[in-house]
Protein backbone atom coordinates (compact mmCIF):
# COMPACT_ATOMS: atom_id res chain seq x y z
CA UNK A 1 0.00 0.00 0.00
CA UNK A 2 1.07 3.51 -1.08
CA UNK A 3 2.24 5.35 2.48
CA UNK A 4 1.62 8.53 1.83
CA UNK A 5 -2.00 7.70 0.76
CA UNK A 6 -3.70 8.08 3.42
CA UNK A 7 -1.75 11.14 4.16
CA UNK A 8 -2.85 12.66 1.08
CA UNK A 9 -6.75 11.51 1.50
CA UNK A 10 -5.90 13.67 4.93
CA UNK A 11 -4.31 17.04 3.20
CA UNK A 12 -6.87 16.73 0.08
CA UNK A 13 -9.23 19.65 0.50
CA UNK A 14 -13.14 18.66 0.96
CA UNK A 15 -14.20 18.92 -2.76
CA UNK A 16 -17.57 19.46 -1.07
CA UNK A 17 -18.33 21.96 1.62
CA UNK A 18 -22.33 21.65 0.51
CA UNK A 19 -23.66 21.32 4.37
CA UNK A 20 -27.13 19.19 4.57
CA UNK A 21 -30.51 21.12 5.52
CA UNK A 22 -31.27 21.03 8.93
CA UNK A 23 -34.81 22.01 10.10
CA UNK A 24 -35.74 23.77 13.36
CA UNK A 25 -39.04 24.02 14.54
CA UNK A 26 -39.97 26.54 16.73
CA UNK A 27 -38.75 29.86 15.89
CA UNK A 28 -38.32 31.07 19.93
CA UNK A 29 -35.07 32.45 21.25
CA UNK A 30 -33.52 29.21 21.08
CA UNK A 31 -34.41 28.07 17.61
CA UNK A 32 -33.48 31.40 15.99
CA UNK A 33 -29.81 31.95 18.23
CA UNK A 34 -29.31 28.00 16.99
CA UNK A 35 -30.57 29.05 13.39
CA UNK A 36 -28.28 32.00 13.39
CA UNK A 37 -25.26 30.33 14.33
CA UNK A 38 -25.89 27.40 11.63
CA UNK A 39 -26.23 29.74 9.18
CA UNK A 40 -23.07 31.50 9.94
CA UNK A 41 -21.08 27.88 9.84
CA UNK A 42 -22.77 27.10 6.27
CA UNK A 43 -25.97 25.17 7.04
CA UNK A 44 -29.08 25.90 4.94
CA UNK A 45 -31.72 26.26 7.55
CA UNK A 46 -35.15 26.04 7.28
CA UNK A 47 -37.89 26.87 9.83
CA UNK A 48 -40.73 24.55 11.14
CA UNK A 49 -43.09 26.94 12.59
CA UNK A 50 -47.12 27.81 13.51
CA UNK A 51 -47.13 31.37 11.28
CA UNK A 52 -44.97 30.94 8.05
CA UNK A 53 -44.60 34.41 8.51
CA UNK A 54 -41.12 35.83 8.08
CA UNK A 55 -40.17 38.64 11.09
CA UNK A 56 -36.99 40.61 11.33
CA UNK A 57 -35.88 38.17 14.04
CA UNK A 58 -35.56 35.41 11.76
CA UNK A 59 -32.16 35.02 10.29
CA UNK A 60 -32.29 36.13 7.58
CA UNK A 61 -31.15 33.29 5.23
CA UNK A 62 -33.54 30.85 6.74
CA UNK A 63 -36.71 29.46 5.37
CA UNK A 64 -39.90 29.47 7.62
CA UNK A 65 -42.58 26.89 6.26
CA UNK A 66 -44.97 24.61 7.79
CA UNK A 67 -44.26 21.69 10.50
CA UNK A 68 -44.51 19.23 7.93
CA UNK A 69 -43.10 21.25 4.67
CA UNK A 70 -40.35 21.89 6.95
CA UNK A 71 -39.63 18.27 8.04
CA UNK A 72 -39.58 17.25 4.16
CA UNK A 73 -36.14 19.21 3.29
CA UNK A 74 -34.18 18.26 6.16
CA UNK A 75 -32.89 14.51 7.70
CA UNK A 76 -32.18 16.40 10.95
CA UNK A 77 -34.94 18.15 12.61
CA UNK A 78 -33.92 20.23 16.24
CA UNK A 79 -37.01 20.48 18.02
CA UNK A 80 -36.76 23.55 19.80
CA UNK A 81 -39.68 24.05 21.64
CA UNK A 82 -40.74 23.40 25.19
CA UNK A 83 -41.66 19.74 26.34
CA UNK A 84 -45.36 20.48 27.12
CA UNK A 85 -46.28 21.27 23.57
CA UNK A 86 -44.68 17.99 22.22
CA UNK A 87 -48.02 16.54 21.43
CA UNK A 88 -48.44 18.42 18.77
CA UNK A 89 -45.83 16.62 16.75
CA UNK A 90 -48.23 13.01 16.78
CA UNK A 91 -49.74 13.98 14.04
CA UNK A 92 -46.71 14.35 12.31
CA UNK A 93 -45.46 10.97 12.73
CA UNK A 94 -45.51 9.72 9.14
CA UNK A 95 -43.25 13.03 7.91
CA UNK A 96 -40.93 12.03 10.66
CA UNK A 97 -40.66 9.03 10.28
CA UNK A 98 -36.98 7.72 10.22
CA UNK A 99 -36.24 11.34 10.84
CA UNK A 100 -32.91 12.60 13.30
CA UNK A 101 -34.99 14.71 16.03
CA UNK A 102 -32.94 16.58 18.56
CA UNK A 103 -34.10 17.20 21.70
CA UNK A 104 -32.47 20.53 23.17
CA UNK A 105 -35.12 21.10 26.32
CA UNK A 106 -34.91 21.57 29.67
CA UNK A 107 -37.24 21.70 32.36
CA UNK A 108 -37.75 24.22 35.34
CA UNK A 109 -37.19 21.62 38.10
CA UNK A 110 -35.02 18.44 38.90
CA UNK A 111 -36.61 15.15 37.97
CA UNK A 112 -39.36 17.21 37.13
CA UNK A 113 -40.40 14.77 35.26
CA UNK A 114 -40.69 10.52 35.36
CA UNK A 115 -38.91 10.46 32.24
CA UNK A 116 -36.56 12.57 30.29
CA UNK A 117 -38.11 14.93 27.68
CA UNK A 118 -36.22 13.07 25.62
CA UNK A 119 -37.47 9.59 26.42
CA UNK A 120 -40.98 11.18 26.35
CA UNK A 121 -39.92 11.98 22.61
CA UNK A 122 -39.07 9.01 21.92
CA UNK A 123 -42.08 7.38 22.75
CA UNK A 124 -44.25 9.80 21.17
CA UNK A 125 -42.37 9.08 17.78
CA UNK A 126 -41.58 5.77 17.87
CA UNK A 127 -40.50 6.15 14.37
CA UNK A 128 -37.62 8.75 14.65
CA UNK A 129 -34.47 8.38 15.84
CA UNK A 130 -34.26 10.56 19.02
CA UNK A 131 -31.03 12.37 19.67
CA UNK A 132 -30.43 14.51 23.30
CA UNK A 133 -28.43 17.64 22.54
CA UNK A 134 -27.63 21.04 22.75
CA UNK A 135 -29.19 21.87 26.27
CA UNK A 136 -26.57 22.87 28.33
CA UNK A 137 -25.86 25.89 25.84
CA UNK A 138 -27.72 28.65 26.54
CA UNK A 139 -29.02 31.46 22.93
CA UNK A 140 -27.64 33.70 24.52
CA UNK A 141 -24.26 32.42 25.06
CA UNK A 142 -25.01 31.11 21.04
CA UNK A 143 -26.19 34.76 19.81
CA UNK A 144 -23.77 36.51 21.32
CA UNK A 145 -20.62 34.64 20.77
CA UNK A 146 -19.89 33.98 24.35
CA UNK A 147 -19.51 30.58 24.44
CA UNK A 148 -15.73 29.71 26.18
CA UNK A 149 -17.15 29.02 28.78
CA UNK A 150 -19.85 26.17 27.58
CA UNK A 151 -18.13 25.33 24.64
CA UNK A 152 -18.89 21.45 25.67
CA UNK A 153 -22.22 19.74 24.37
CA UNK A 154 -22.99 16.88 25.93
CA UNK A 155 -24.60 14.48 23.22
CA UNK A 156 -26.95 10.84 23.54
CA UNK A 157 -28.92 8.95 21.96
CA UNK A 158 -29.75 5.18 20.95
CA UNK A 159 -29.22 5.35 16.99
CA UNK A 160 -25.51 5.82 16.83
CA UNK A 161 -25.12 6.67 13.18
CA UNK A 162 -28.06 9.41 14.41
CA UNK A 163 -25.72 10.57 17.05
CA UNK A 164 -22.46 10.85 14.61
CA UNK A 165 -24.54 13.55 12.34
CA UNK A 166 -25.64 15.64 15.38
CA UNK A 167 -21.68 15.65 16.66
CA UNK A 168 -20.52 16.25 13.34
CA UNK A 169 -23.12 19.69 13.24
CA UNK A 170 -21.88 20.26 17.26
CA UNK A 171 -18.22 20.40 15.72
CA UNK A 172 -18.84 22.25 12.71
CA UNK A 173 -20.26 25.10 15.27
CA UNK A 174 -16.99 24.95 16.63
CA UNK A 175 -18.24 23.38 20.07
CA UNK A 176 -17.15 20.19 21.32
CA UNK A 177 -19.25 17.13 21.34
CA UNK A 178 -19.25 14.91 24.75
CA UNK A 179 -21.04 11.26 24.24
CA UNK A 180 -22.68 10.37 26.87
CA UNK A 181 -23.71 7.32 25.96
CA UNK A 182 -27.22 6.01 25.32
CA UNK A 183 -30.58 8.03 25.80
CA UNK A 184 -30.82 7.18 29.46
CA UNK A 185 -28.50 9.31 29.94
CA UNK A 186 -30.50 12.10 28.91
CA UNK A 187 -32.25 12.48 32.66
CA UNK A 188 -28.73 13.79 33.54
CA UNK A 189 -28.06 15.56 31.17
CA UNK A 190 -31.01 17.39 31.26
CA UNK A 191 -30.28 17.95 35.24
CA UNK A 192 -27.05 19.69 34.66
CA UNK A 193 -28.25 23.14 33.64
CA UNK A 194 -30.80 22.98 36.90
CA UNK A 195 -27.85 22.25 39.30
CA UNK A 196 -26.16 25.29 41.01
CA UNK A 197 -22.76 24.52 42.27
CA UNK A 198 -23.62 21.12 43.55
CA UNK A 199 -19.90 20.26 44.61
CA UNK A 200 -19.98 23.19 46.59
CA UNK A 201 -22.28 23.14 48.87
CA UNK A 202 -20.72 21.67 51.48
CA UNK A 203 -17.55 23.34 51.57
CA UNK A 204 -19.72 27.09 51.62
CA UNK A 205 -22.06 25.90 54.29
CA UNK A 206 -19.46 24.93 56.58
CA UNK A 207 -16.97 27.87 55.92
CA UNK A 208 -19.90 29.92 56.63
CA UNK A 209 -20.82 27.99 59.84
CA UNK A 210 -16.98 27.57 60.86
CA UNK A 211 -16.88 31.55 60.30
CA UNK A 212 -19.59 32.05 62.21
CA UNK A 213 -18.32 30.47 64.96
CA UNK A 214 -15.11 31.58 65.49
CA UNK A 215 -16.22 35.14 64.39
CA UNK A 216 -17.84 35.36 67.47
CA UNK A 217 -15.63 33.46 69.29
CA UNK A 218 -13.07 35.83 68.75
CA UNK A 219 -15.78 39.14 69.49
CA UNK A 220 -16.41 37.27 72.84
CA UNK A 221 -12.73 37.00 73.85
CA UNK A 222 -11.19 39.85 72.65
CA UNK A 223 -13.94 42.65 72.48
CA UNK A 224 -16.37 41.68 75.08
CA UNK A 225 -14.40 40.24 77.34
CA UNK A 226 -12.24 43.27 77.36
CA UNK A 227 -14.43 45.73 77.62
CA UNK A 228 -16.07 43.88 80.58
CA UNK A 229 -12.96 43.05 82.72
CA UNK A 230 -10.44 45.65 81.38
CA UNK A 231 -12.49 48.50 80.60
CA UNK A 232 -10.87 48.85 76.99
CA UNK A 233 -13.65 49.87 73.63
CA UNK A 234 -11.68 47.47 71.44
CA UNK A 235 -14.80 47.31 68.60
CA UNK A 236 -12.69 48.39 65.92
CA UNK A 237 -11.09 44.78 66.45
CA UNK A 238 -14.15 43.74 64.18
CA UNK A 239 -13.26 45.26 60.98
CA UNK A 240 -9.76 43.87 60.41
CA UNK A 241 -8.27 42.43 63.80
CA UNK A 242 -10.56 39.54 64.41
CA UNK A 243 -10.91 39.14 60.26
CA UNK A 244 -7.29 38.63 60.37
CA UNK A 245 -7.43 35.74 63.00
CA UNK A 246 -10.66 34.37 61.60
CA UNK A 247 -9.00 33.84 58.03
CA UNK A 248 -6.00 32.00 58.72
CA UNK A 249 -7.46 29.57 61.27
CA UNK A 250 -10.23 29.20 58.37
CA UNK A 251 -7.85 28.60 55.84
CA UNK A 252 -5.63 26.03 58.20
CA UNK A 253 -8.40 24.01 59.33
CA UNK A 254 -10.20 23.81 55.57
CA UNK A 255 -7.09 22.91 54.65
CA UNK A 256 -6.34 20.11 57.10
CA UNK A 257 -10.46 18.75 56.04
CA UNK A 258 -9.13 18.57 52.28
CA UNK A 259 -6.44 15.99 54.00
CA UNK A 260 -8.56 14.32 56.78
CA UNK A 261 -10.89 11.86 54.72
CA UNK A 262 -7.84 10.36 53.08
CA UNK A 263 -6.83 9.47 56.40
CA UNK A 264 -10.47 7.72 57.45
CA UNK A 265 -9.77 6.55 53.81
CA UNK A 266 -6.67 4.43 55.40
CA UNK A 267 -8.06 3.80 58.25
CA UNK A 268 -10.90 1.96 56.65
CA UNK A 269 -9.55 0.18 54.13
CA UNK A 270 -6.57 -1.37 56.52
CA UNK A 271 -9.44 -2.37 58.94
CA UNK A 272 -11.58 -4.06 56.21
CA UNK A 273 -7.99 -5.62 54.60
CA UNK A 274 -9.62 -4.34 51.10
CA UNK A 275 -10.66 -1.81 48.98
CA UNK A 276 -13.18 -3.42 47.33
CA UNK A 277 -15.47 -2.27 49.49
CA UNK A 278 -17.82 1.09 49.51
CA UNK A 279 -16.77 3.88 52.04
CA UNK A 280 -19.77 5.08 53.56
CA UNK A 281 -21.66 7.65 51.77
CA UNK A 282 -20.51 10.51 53.73
CA UNK A 283 -16.68 9.74 53.04
CA UNK A 284 -17.58 9.67 49.40
CA UNK A 285 -19.56 12.44 49.47
CA UNK A 286 -16.95 14.58 51.22
CA UNK A 287 -13.48 12.94 48.67
CA UNK A 288 -15.77 14.53 46.19
CA UNK A 289 -15.55 18.01 47.03
CA UNK A 290 -11.82 18.16 48.45
CA UNK A 291 -10.87 20.24 45.24
CA UNK A 292 -13.68 23.02 46.31
CA UNK A 293 -12.44 22.68 50.19
CA UNK A 294 -8.98 23.39 48.96
CA UNK A 295 -10.06 26.25 47.02
CA UNK A 296 -12.51 27.94 49.91
CA UNK A 297 -8.88 27.73 52.07
CA UNK A 298 -6.92 29.65 49.51
CA UNK A 299 -9.33 32.25 49.30
CA UNK A 300 -9.15 32.49 53.42
CA UNK A 301 -5.53 32.16 52.75
CA UNK A 302 -5.35 34.97 50.55
CA UNK A 303 -7.36 37.20 52.80
CA UNK A 304 -5.03 36.68 55.33
CA UNK A 305 -2.30 37.78 53.19
CA UNK A 306 -4.26 41.12 52.12
CA UNK A 307 -5.27 42.01 56.06
CA UNK A 308 -1.40 41.26 56.81
CA UNK A 309 -0.16 43.12 54.38
CA UNK A 310 -2.22 46.56 55.26
CA UNK A 311 -0.96 46.30 59.04
CA UNK A 312 1.40 49.46 59.18
CA UNK A 313 -1.78 51.49 57.43
CA UNK A 314 -3.62 50.63 60.70
CA UNK A 315 -4.05 53.47 63.75
CA UNK A 316 -3.57 51.80 65.93
CA UNK A 317 -0.53 49.82 65.19
CA UNK A 318 1.18 53.52 64.65
CA UNK A 319 -0.36 54.74 68.04
CA UNK A 320 0.85 51.03 69.19
CA UNK A 321 4.51 51.76 68.11
CA UNK A 322 4.78 55.57 68.35
CA UNK A 323 3.72 54.56 72.36
CA UNK A 324 6.53 52.40 72.63
CA UNK A 325 8.91 54.93 71.27
CA UNK A 326 7.82 57.87 73.18
CA UNK A 327 7.88 55.42 76.68
CA UNK A 328 11.47 54.63 75.39
CA UNK A 329 12.36 58.02 75.10
CA UNK A 330 10.29 59.49 78.71
CA UNK A 331 12.38 56.69 80.73
CA UNK A 332 15.61 57.80 78.20
CA UNK A 333 15.84 53.89 77.99
CA UNK A 334 16.54 52.12 74.55
CA UNK A 335 14.90 48.10 74.86
CA UNK A 336 17.47 45.52 73.72
CA UNK A 337 16.81 43.56 70.43
CA UNK A 338 15.76 40.35 71.68
CA UNK A 339 16.79 38.37 69.67
CA UNK A 340 14.54 35.53 70.71
CA UNK A 341 11.22 37.48 69.92
CA UNK A 342 13.37 38.10 66.08
CA UNK A 343 13.97 34.63 65.19
CA UNK A 344 10.34 33.65 66.08
CA UNK A 345 8.98 36.66 64.25
CA UNK A 346 11.20 35.87 60.96
CA UNK A 347 10.71 32.18 61.28
CA UNK A 348 6.61 32.55 61.60
CA UNK A 349 6.53 35.35 58.30
CA UNK A 350 8.78 32.76 56.44
CA UNK A 351 6.59 29.61 57.32
CA UNK A 352 3.72 31.66 56.23
CA UNK A 353 5.25 32.88 52.83
CA UNK A 354 6.12 29.49 51.84
CA UNK A 355 3.05 27.87 53.19
CA UNK A 356 1.03 30.39 50.94
CA UNK A 357 2.87 30.25 48.05
CA UNK A 358 2.66 26.27 47.70
CA UNK A 359 -0.77 27.20 48.74
CA UNK A 360 -1.21 29.02 45.59
CA UNK A 361 0.73 26.04 43.78
CA UNK A 362 -2.09 23.78 44.68
CA UNK A 363 -4.95 25.94 43.81
CA UNK A 364 -2.98 26.61 40.14
CA UNK A 365 -2.76 22.53 39.69
CA UNK A 366 -6.35 22.23 40.32
CA UNK A 367 -7.31 24.40 37.46
CA UNK A 368 -8.92 22.20 34.57
CA UNK A 369 -6.19 23.72 32.01
CA UNK A 370 -3.29 22.70 34.28
CA UNK A 371 -4.70 19.62 35.31
CA UNK A 372 -5.28 18.27 32.29
CA UNK A 373 -1.40 19.04 31.02
CA UNK A 374 -0.01 16.65 33.82
CA UNK A 375 0.10 13.03 34.32
CA UNK A 376 -1.57 11.06 37.18
CA UNK A 377 1.88 10.75 39.19
CA UNK A 378 2.30 14.40 38.52
CA UNK A 379 -1.34 15.42 39.67
CA UNK A 380 -0.63 13.65 42.43
CA UNK A 381 3.14 14.59 43.62
CA UNK A 382 1.75 18.37 43.73
CA UNK A 383 -1.49 17.54 45.66
CA UNK A 384 -0.42 14.81 48.05
CA UNK A 385 3.52 15.51 48.43
CA UNK A 386 3.49 19.18 48.09
CA UNK A 387 0.07 19.63 49.84
CA UNK A 388 1.13 17.87 52.68
CA UNK A 389 3.90 20.00 52.94
CA UNK A 390 2.02 23.08 52.52
CA UNK A 391 -0.37 21.80 55.78
CA UNK A 392 3.15 21.32 57.51
CA UNK A 393 3.97 24.88 56.29
CA UNK A 394 1.05 26.33 57.52
CA UNK A 395 0.86 24.35 60.92
CA UNK A 396 4.46 25.66 61.81
CA UNK A 397 3.11 28.90 60.95
CA UNK A 398 0.19 28.98 63.06
CA UNK A 399 2.71 27.04 66.30
CA UNK A 400 5.62 29.82 65.85
CA UNK A 401 2.82 32.81 66.35
CA UNK A 402 0.51 31.17 68.62
CA UNK A 403 2.86 29.41 70.84
CA UNK A 404 3.54 31.89 72.71
CA UNK A 405 -0.42 31.89 73.92
CA UNK A 406 -0.23 28.21 74.75
CA UNK A 407 1.03 28.24 78.50
CA UNK A 408 0.39 32.25 79.24
CA UNK A 409 -2.49 32.20 81.91
CA UNK A 410 -4.07 35.43 80.98
CA UNK A 411 -4.79 33.51 77.21
CA UNK A 412 -7.36 31.52 78.94
CA UNK A 413 -9.90 34.44 79.02
CA UNK A 414 -13.43 32.45 80.69
CA UNK A 415 -10.96 29.28 80.53
CA UNK A 416 -12.02 29.17 76.78
CA UNK A 417 -8.21 28.22 74.93
CA UNK A 418 -7.46 30.79 72.35
CA UNK A 419 -8.54 30.25 68.68
CA UNK A 420 -4.99 29.66 67.50
CA UNK A 421 -4.96 26.45 70.27
CA UNK A 422 -8.49 25.40 68.56
CA UNK A 423 -6.95 25.87 64.43
CA UNK A 424 -4.57 23.36 65.56
CA UNK A 425 -6.66 20.64 66.97
CA UNK A 426 -7.19 19.48 63.33
CA UNK A 427 -4.04 19.85 61.07
CA UNK A 428 -2.02 18.49 64.03
CA UNK A 429 -4.05 15.54 64.11
CA UNK A 430 -4.14 14.94 60.17
CA UNK A 431 -0.43 14.96 60.40
CA UNK A 432 0.35 12.76 63.43
CA UNK A 433 -1.85 10.08 61.84
CA UNK A 434 -0.33 11.05 58.44
CA UNK A 435 3.27 10.23 59.59
CA UNK A 436 1.82 6.78 61.66
CA UNK A 437 0.81 6.25 57.94
CA UNK A 438 3.75 6.30 56.53
CA UNK A 439 5.83 3.99 58.86
CA UNK A 440 6.67 0.69 56.77
CA UNK A 441 4.85 -1.59 58.72
CA UNK A 442 1.64 0.41 58.36
CA UNK A 443 2.48 1.67 54.73
CA UNK A 444 3.36 -1.75 53.40
CA UNK A 445 -0.37 -3.38 53.91
CA UNK A 446 -2.09 -0.14 53.32
CA UNK A 447 -0.25 -0.19 49.65
CA UNK A 448 -0.93 -3.67 48.77
CA UNK A 449 -4.26 -2.91 49.76
CA UNK A 450 -4.31 -0.20 47.33
CA UNK A 451 -2.86 -2.17 44.34
CA UNK A 452 -5.91 -5.20 45.09
CA UNK A 453 -4.96 -7.41 47.65
CA UNK A 454 -7.30 -8.49 49.82
CA UNK A 455 -7.25 -9.78 54.08
CA UNK A 456 -9.73 -12.25 52.90
CA UNK A 457 -10.64 -12.54 49.82
CA UNK A 458 -14.91 -13.54 49.03
CA UNK A 459 -14.16 -14.80 45.71
CA UNK A 460 -10.53 -17.20 45.70
CA UNK A 461 -9.69 -18.91 43.34
P1 LIG B 1 -39.48 30.18 23.42
O1 LIG B 1 -38.75 31.44 23.11
O2 LIG B 1 -40.69 30.27 24.25
O3 LIG B 1 -39.84 29.48 22.05
C1 LIG B 1 -40.54 28.30 21.98
C2 LIG B 1 -41.15 28.17 20.59
O4 LIG B 1 -41.97 27.03 20.58
C3 LIG B 1 -42.09 29.30 20.24
O5 LIG B 1 -41.41 30.40 19.72
C4 LIG B 1 -43.02 28.66 19.24
O6 LIG B 1 -42.47 28.73 17.91
C5 LIG B 1 -43.02 27.20 19.65
N1 LIG B 1 -44.30 26.89 20.32
C6 LIG B 1 -44.82 27.48 21.41
N2 LIG B 1 -45.99 26.92 21.74
C7 LIG B 1 -46.23 25.93 20.83
C8 LIG B 1 -47.27 24.99 20.64
N3 LIG B 1 -48.33 24.94 21.45
N4 LIG B 1 -47.18 24.15 19.60
C9 LIG B 1 -46.10 24.18 18.78
N5 LIG B 1 -45.09 25.07 18.89
C10 LIG B 1 -45.15 25.92 19.92
O7 LIG B 1 -38.52 29.16 24.12
P2 LIG B 1 -36.95 28.95 23.92
O8 LIG B 1 -36.23 29.75 24.92
O9 LIG B 1 -36.59 29.13 22.49
O10 LIG B 1 -36.79 27.44 24.33
C11 LIG B 1 -37.18 26.40 23.45
C12 LIG B 1 -36.63 25.08 24.01
O11 LIG B 1 -35.20 25.20 24.08
C13 LIG B 1 -37.12 24.79 25.42
O12 LIG B 1 -37.39 23.42 25.54
C14 LIG B 1 -35.92 25.15 26.28
O13 LIG B 1 -35.86 24.38 27.45
C15 LIG B 1 -34.76 24.83 25.37
N6 LIG B 1 -33.55 25.59 25.67
C16 LIG B 1 -33.57 26.94 25.71
C17 LIG B 1 -32.41 27.65 26.00
C18 LIG B 1 -32.40 29.14 26.03
O14 LIG B 1 -31.35 29.72 26.37
N7 LIG B 1 -33.47 29.79 25.72
C19 LIG B 1 -31.22 26.95 26.26
C20 LIG B 1 -31.22 25.56 26.18
C21 LIG B 1 -32.39 24.89 25.90
P3 LIG B 1 -43.39 29.13 16.65
O15 LIG B 1 -44.12 30.34 17.05
O16 LIG B 1 -42.40 29.35 15.57
O17 LIG B 1 -44.28 27.96 16.40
Amino acid sequence: MNKNSSNTMALAPNISNKRETVCIFGTGDFGRALGHKMIQSGYPVVYGSRSTQISNLIPKDAEVLSHAEAAQKAAIIIIAIQRQHYNFLTPLAEVLQGKVLVDISNNLKLNQYPESNAEYLAQLLPGSKVVKAFNTVSAWALQSGTLDASRQVFVCGDDVEAKQMVMNIVRALGLTPLDKGSLLAAQEIENYPLQLFPMWKFPIFLSLGLTAFFFLYCLALDVIYTYIYENNNFSFFIAITIPNRVCPVMALILLALVYLPGIFAAIIQLYRGTKYRRFPDWLDKWMLCRKQLGLVALAFASLHAVFTLVTPLRAFVSWRTSKGIISQALNNKTEPLNNTNAWLSDSYLALGILGYFLFVLLGITSLPSVSNNVNWREFRFVQSKLGYLALILCTAHTLVYGGKWFLSPSAYKWYLPNIYILSLIVPCAVLVVKFVLIFPCVDKPLTKIRQGWERNPKYSE
